[in-house]
């Protein structure tokens, strides 16, 4: 591991404190990283500040050039990232390219949208004065990225903020900091100025955060992770007003449809819920299946999840990898042995593999209760929790009744009646026949304490812009 100091300004800072990184294939430890302490966030904001003068200043397609060139040298080196993805996090390596090639795509969407910070100028219908409307840097940026995609959740954020012109100081989870150090020098090549992205791996979390939320040059705090962390964090943030978007916890239903494609239902219920081994914020957490078709739509599911093979993801015939640490593995075997405690029907799976690593098994349950706790929690794991339903309007019902709204997915072969349903789901995203929304260039984020904000789109580089209005006379 070349990359395990703390990046500032341009440079690799040592520190006295230093944490492990763990292989969670293996459980042993990867290298050991820096741990930033609070005059090290001082050094990056002063470097950030510095950077973004410049920065800031050159026109939208110098910035966008930049960020171009950094796709290009990601792209051209994804087999690399991927590994070192696997290692840190455990995902299969058909995930890990997914990811690594998702995380790129943000530098060659937001190169982009760096020049299409459009304004408004028009009439005042009453005084006729003009009125000016213009986009400026919000300033800088704290960002705050999770374990569960390494690479993603970093670019996803960096790339707007360079794009708007902010200079900004990422925080990466503590389970997985190689991959942004890693990233660093790519961006240097790329010709990203010194101190503009600076990396602080810490395990001094909270303090770190929250000094950095109470530095007056702050304007802008991008959080992806838990909801309660989401909760702490929008409470720092009110103390200075900092501009906060919060990409937080999910909860996901599926509702298939008995009109619905069964090849295409299983395949995106699949994609859904198995992308990353169901760690992330989009996994499919209920399945509601039509009662007509639910042993046909279980039976098939089921033998599509015992059918993936689970080993260390360096292993390119792997498809599903470890969880990435012991407490995310327990928390998943604990959802499921509720779940059947309460009445739920194991399918398969369930039983966690003696030996290293943090494994568990792709697992299927059916007839799960409202009561189990994984219909109120994210199980964030390989497990597919089956309800049946027969009435739309109690399906939607039960889909809605969740205080998250990140994203549903619906699958019916009748358009009409999918768009409809779709609508009055209280989600900020939907995918209907399909069991993929992620993309760089649509508005990605949820409603209720599913998050504040859109990351990618048109709005991702908004986030990191103020709105200013002039009201001129000549
Ligand atoms: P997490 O525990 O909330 O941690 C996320 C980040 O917040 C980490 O960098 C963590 O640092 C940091 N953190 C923890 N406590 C903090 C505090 N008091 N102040 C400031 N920062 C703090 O979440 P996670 O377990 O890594 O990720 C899983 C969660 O992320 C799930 O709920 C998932 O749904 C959500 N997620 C949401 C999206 C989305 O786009 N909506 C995408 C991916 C994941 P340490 O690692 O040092 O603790």
């Amino acid at each position: 591991m070349d990359y395990t100091d703390l990046y500032i300004n341009g440079g690799w800072r040592k520190t006295q404190e230093r944490f492990d990184v763990i292989n969670p294939a293996t459980e042993e430890v990867l290298t050991s990283v820096a741990s930033a302490g609070i005059s090290d966030t001082d050094a990056a904001l002063d470097a950030a500040e510095a950077a973004m003068a410049d920065w800031a200043a050159r026109t939208p397609r110098a910035r966008s050039e930049v960020l171009r060139k950094a796709w290009e040298l990601m792209t051209a080196r994804l087999e690399d990232f991927a590994r070192l993805i696997t290692l840190e996090n455990g995902k299969a390596r058909a995930d890990a390219m997914g990811e690594a090639t998702y995380a790129a795509e943000f530098f060659r969407w937001f190169a982009e949208e760096a020049v299409r910070a459009d304004g408004l100028i028009t009439h005042a219908p009453s005084s006729g004065a003009r009125i000016i409307v213009q986009h400026k840097p919000a300033g800088l940026a704290v960002l705050i990225t999770p374990w569960n995609y390494p690479a993603a959740m970093g670019t996803r954020k960096i790339a707007p903020a360079l794009a708007a012109g902010c200079g900004v100081v990422i925080k990466p989870a503590s389970e997985t900091p190689l991959t942004m150090l890693a990233l660093m020098p790519l961006l240097e090549e790329a010709g990203v100025p010194p101190g503009l992205v600076n990396v602080l791996p810490s395990k001094r979390t909270g303090a770190l955060v929250d000094h950095m939320l109470h530095d007056p040059r702050v304007r802008v705090v991008s959080f992806t992770g838990s909801t309660g962390v989401g909760r702490t964090l929008l409470k720092g943030a009110a103390d200075q007003v900092l501009k906060p978007a919060m990409e937080l916890g999910g909860n996901a239903p599926v509702i298939v449809f008995d009109d619905a494609d069964m090849d295409v239902a299983i395949e995106g219920t699949m994609l859904a819920k198995m992308r990353n081994l169901g760690e992330a914020c989009t996994a499919a957490n209920r399945i509601y299946v039509h009662e007509k078709i639910a042993p046909e739509f279980t039976r098939r599911l089921t033998d599509a999840m015992s059918a993936l093979k689970v080993g260390d993801g360096t292993d390119p015939s792997v498809d599903v990898g470890p969880l990435v640490n012991a407490a995310t593995r327990d928390k998943v075997a604990e959802f499921v042995a509720d779940a059947v405690a309460k009445g739920a029907k194991l399918e398969c799976g369930g039983k966690i593999p003696a030996g290293k690593g943090y494994f568990y098994p792709p697992t299927v349950l059916s007839n799960v209760p409202e009561t189990a706790d994984c219909v109120q929690d994210e199980i964030f794991g390989p497990v597919a929790a089956l309800q049946t339903f027969t009435n739309t309007e109690d399906v939607i019902r039960r889909a809605n009744d969740t205080e998250y709204g990140l994203v549903a997915y619906v699958f019916s072969g009748d358009f009409k009646r999918g768009l409809q349903v779709c609508e009055r789901l209280d989600y900020g995203m939907v995918g209907l026949n399909r069991g993929l929304v992620s993309d760089p260039a649509a508005p990605f984020g949820g409603t209720k304490q599913s998050g504040l904000g859109r990351e990618g789109g048109h709005e991702g580089m908004l986030e990191f812009m103020e709105t200013q209005y002039i009201s001129a006379s000549w």
